[in-house]
């Protein structure tokens, strides 16, 4: 079949491979080209051992400290206060203890494939030195929150996740570089990282060429289903294809409605800061619990970042919360080069209310494929999205029951 990807970003892209390993015509069609979008600039973890929603009971329980502070964890651009406001209620429904169970359930199958699924394609692909295998620790400066925490740790060790939990002068011992204001770490050591996400997509980019995958640079504005599948594209000839994947991201809301589809998707922006060079200052990525925000050991760097900002895909980024999130980070590590030495990065999560992506069939044909909303996870999943499509796309069962990730379940 001559299949057509939109999107080459990380999960577009693994998506492409998923189809070619099948023996279809592949085009990857991108209006920029490769990592041009938020795979570009990610934390690089392949988080596969997280399985509590965003959109959770202990997340709504933070939002009002999270939105004292401007500058904070989380926060709401008021020029976006009204738009987002659908979102935010979908948001606050998923989070109920009815909804939460299903969704846990949901996200623990799609991590599951995680891994194994990122194993495949990088053997497949000459790349297994570009992930990095030591695990990763949830640091805790705050004992009441670290206690607060041992019910979702059970709940990752019963869904078959190790978790080794930390004192402080082990913490010490794994992450020499940090200060001593660390009480104890959740560590869970089959957590993995990429050197690179910029460097991994475009890897997967340059092996997409060589096994003879196209690449179409055009802007496709909707999709035609009747009497063949057509891509309108901008200012350019429409496409003809047998079937076509939507991978674009935080860009999807669009073409999945032309397709019958109305998709609660929106865009929790992140913001990070890098220091070229600095690789030495961790061992592994920890996630600073309770402040919102990650550092992870690039091969390239030391990486920064996270928050989340509600504030649509057009706003221009405030990189003040850049530079909060690192005057935080320097209370947290020994010695952290200047501001001025690092390259400050926005990127749009593609997030869905209830915190799991889209992967289904269309509305109006099962020849339209929707393959996007990964919000935070969308590197961890890419490579396991890419295999569900390739299922779909052939008409045989997928491994994971999809029906929470079905583009009709709004
Ligand atoms: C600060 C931050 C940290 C993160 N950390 C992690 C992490 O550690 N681990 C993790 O798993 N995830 C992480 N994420 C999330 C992850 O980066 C995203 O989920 C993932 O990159 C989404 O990939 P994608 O391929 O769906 O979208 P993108 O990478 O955004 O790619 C979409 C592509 O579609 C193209 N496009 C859009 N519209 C059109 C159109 N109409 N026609 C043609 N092309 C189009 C764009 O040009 C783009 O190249 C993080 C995100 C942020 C912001």
């Amino acid at each position: 079949m001559k299949v057509a990807v939109i999107g080459a970003g990380i999960v577009g892209l693994a998506t492409a491979h998923a189809l070619a390993d099948e023996g279809h015509v592949v085009t990857v069609i991108d209006r920029e080209g490769p990592a041009a979008g938020t795979s570009r600039g990610n934390a690089g973890m392949i988080a596969h051992t997280d399985i509590e929603p965003i959109a959770s009971p202990k997340m709504l329980r933070q939002v009002p400290r999270f939105l004292m502070d401007p500058l904070g964890p989380l926060t709401i651009r008021k020029e976006y206060l009204l738009p987002i406001l659908p979102w935010l209620t979908r948001l606050i429904l998923a989070s109920r203890p009815s909804e939460i169970e299903k969704s846990i359930t949901a996200l623990t199958a799609i991590q599951s494939l995680a891994m194994p699924s990122w194993d495949r394609l990088s053997r497949q692909l000459g790349i297994e030195s570009m992930i990095h295998r030591r695990g990763c620790l949830f640091l805790f400066d705050d004992r009441s929150l670290m206690q607060s925490m041992k019910h979702h740790f059970e709940l990752q060790e019963k869904a078959g996740v190790s978790v080794h939990l930390l004192d402080a002068s082990e913490v010490r011992q794994m992450e020499p570089g940090l200060t001593d204001r660390f009480v104890g770490a959740a560590f869970f050591p089959d957590s993995a990282h990429v050197s690179d996400p910029r460097a991994i997509t475009l890897a997967l980019y340059e092996a997409a060429r060589a096994r003879s995958i196209d690449h179409l640079k055009a802007e496709i504005t909707s999709i035609e289903t009747e009497p063949t599948i057509r891509l309108n594209a901008k200012d350019q000839d429409a496409v003809n294809v047998d079937a076509v994947v939507i991978a674009a991201g935080a860009w999807s809301k669009e073409l999945a409605a032309s397709v019958g589809d109305r998709i609660p998707l929106d865009t929790e922006r992140g913001y990070n800061i890098t220091f070229p060079g600095a690789t030495r200052l961790l061992n592994r990525p920890v996630s600073f619990q309770g402040h919102g925000f990650v550092s992870s050991p690039l091969d390239i760097g030391l990486r920064i970042g996270g928050a989340v900002e509600l504030g649509g895909l057009h706003l221009p980024p405030n990189h003040e919360r850049t530079k909060a999130m690192y005057q935080k980070a320097g209370r947290f590590f020994r010695d952290l080069p200047a501001f001025e030495d690092g390259t400050i990065w926005m990127g749009f999560r593609p997030s869905i209310p209830d915190s799991l992506p889209v992967i289904g069939y269309s509305t109006k044909s099962r020849r339209v494929v929707h393959a996007f909303g990964h919000g935070h996870y969308g590197l961890t999943q890419s490579a396991a999205t890419g295999r569900l499509v390739a299922d779909l796309i052939a008409e045989r069962a997928p491994a994971i029951d999809l029906t929470r990730f079905s583009p009709q379940r709004f």
